[in-house]
């Protein structure tokens, strides 16, 4: 049987024109939307992705700001600026471009962003309101993963889930998701021994490592929701330069039931939620 694919792109093309509307909504009712990007230490590819992320947002009529520190910047001085987001009422989410110069702590940075206005939920804070169920920001990646999970309808409630990989921005928050709609969740990290044995069993799979091909074909439980959320840069033999996920998508494609691809899955997905917790930030003001 051949997956349906799940299109992530024309997911959150509807997803967009939902915050498209709020926005316009929240405006009418004199709300600010904005989100605050913090740049230290500019890098052509930082400049690069905040200049798409300007245009994602104004494409649904969120404001922009892209907020330039320089390379010297001390850990005080950002700080300092991100308090400041923090108590500007224009700014309804703020977020810190990765890499940060290496003499700047990034977990002491995301501490301190305001958890409303966490729109990428890597505040410590937001990650603890999602285990006590109630979640203010989820990890936007996470958040993707799940809705396009969701979108195929099928029932959670006592389906088993694995989710391979096990990070503080996607594996837990996705395993935790997954686990408060009553489905049986199992994290396989590196050291779990016959990783396809458990993904055989998997009614729902997230892959999330970030190694090409790590879920072959025969992992693959028919009928199977996939979601690969890996992105892998490889070269093929004739030189050429591919993004694949961590699903080996012909093959998987052949047994699951639903698949996501790479790219066009989670990824612009990804982008509508980050979008979509801006939003969220201006409604709670
Ligand atoms: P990460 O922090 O590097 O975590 C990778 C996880 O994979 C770790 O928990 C690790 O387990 C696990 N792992 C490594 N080798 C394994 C193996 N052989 N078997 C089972 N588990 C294994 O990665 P991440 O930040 O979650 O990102 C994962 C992938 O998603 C990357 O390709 C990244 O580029 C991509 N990503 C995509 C988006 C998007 O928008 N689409 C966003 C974020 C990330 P241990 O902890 O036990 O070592």
């Amino acid at each position: 049987m051949a997956a349906k694919i799940i299109d992530g792109t024309a997911i959150a093309a509807k997803v967009k024109e939902q915050i498209k509307e709020q926005v316009g909504q929240l405006k009418s009712q004199g709300k600010r939307v904005r989100l605050a990007a913090m740049l230290v230490g500019a890098t052509a590819a930082g400049e690069m992705y905040a200049v798409r992320q300007g245009e994602a947002c104004r494409a649904v009529g969120i404001e922009y700001e892209l907020v330039k520190l320089p390379e010297t910047a001390t850990q005080a001085e950002v700080e300092a600026k991100i308090e400041a987001l923090n108590r500007d009422p224009a700014v309804t989410g703020i977020m810190v471009h990765l890499p940060v110069p290496r003499h700047v702590d990034e977990a002491r940075l995301q501490q301190k962003i305001e958890l409303v206005k966490d729109v990428e939920g890597v505040n410590p804070g937001n990650l603890g309101m999602m285990v006590l169920g109630r979640a203010v920001n989820v990890p936007c990646t996470a958040m993707a993963a799940f809705e396009l999970i969701k979108t195929t309808g099928v029932s959670l409630r006592g389906a088993e889930a694995v989710v391979v990989g096990a990070s503080e921005i996607v594996g837990k928050p996705v395993a935790l998701l997954l686990s408060d709609e009553r489905a049986t969740v199992q994290i396989c990290r590196s050291a779990t021994p016959d990783l396809a044995g458990h993904c055989r069993k998997a009614d729902i799979l997230v892959a999330a490592v970030g190694k090409a091909g790590i879920i072959g074909g025969d992992f693959i439980k028919d009928g199977a929701v996939v979601i690969d959320v890996g992105i892998n840069r490889i070269t093929l033999p004739d030189g050429t330069k591919r993004t694949v996920g961590d699903v080996d998508f012909d093959a998987a494609k052949e047994k699951a039931g639903w698949i996501t691809p790479v790219p066009g899955g989670v990824g612009p997905m990804t982008v509508a939620m980050l979008l979509g917790n801006v939003v969220r930030g201006a409604k709670s003001n």
